[in-house]
């Protein structure tokens, strides 16, 4: 399917703030078939949270957001191997590594990346990139 992966399988990252976790897992739920598909990258603990959750998924975890998972994440849309950013972001907590998530939106703004923070958003993009 897309232009970003090295190969036909659409690779996604997602990620989530502590206080939206359940929320994102909730999310992967809803959207589970068309996900069955998906290559997922994600950051360490929103990664381990979808497995338990999910464990027939493909999910690849990355080192923790504040340890770095947030930056890996953007090499990756640097070296064009993703197809989404599904992100998210707790807008009511300040963070330690906030500015891996300014850099992130920058990047994928850069590289004009679909990006979604909500789950309205996500919804869309999914449905956009992989069909309603
Ligand atoms: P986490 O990282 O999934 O390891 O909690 C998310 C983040 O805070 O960027």
């Amino acid at each position: 399917m897309s232009s970003n992966s090295s190969d036909s399988t659409p690779r996604f990252a997602l990620v989530a703030h502590d206080a939206r976790k359940d929320e994102i897992v909730e999310w992967v739920g809803r959207h589970h078939d068309r996900l069955m598909g998906v290559q997922i990258v994600s950051t360490g603990t929103t990664g381990g949270r979808i497995k338990a959750a999910h464990p027939e998924l493909d999910v690849t975890r990355l080192k923790s957001g504040p340890l770095g998972g947030d930056q890996q994440i953007g090499a990756m849309i640097c070296e064009a191997e993703l197809d989404a950013l599904i992100f998210f972001v707790d807008p009511l907590s300040p963070m330690p590594h906030d500015v891996d998530v300014k850099a992130l939106t920058r990047l994928a703004t850069v590289y004009d990346l679909p990006m979604a923070c909500s789950r309205s958003t996500a919804d869309l993009v999914v449905n956009g990139l992989l069909g309603k």
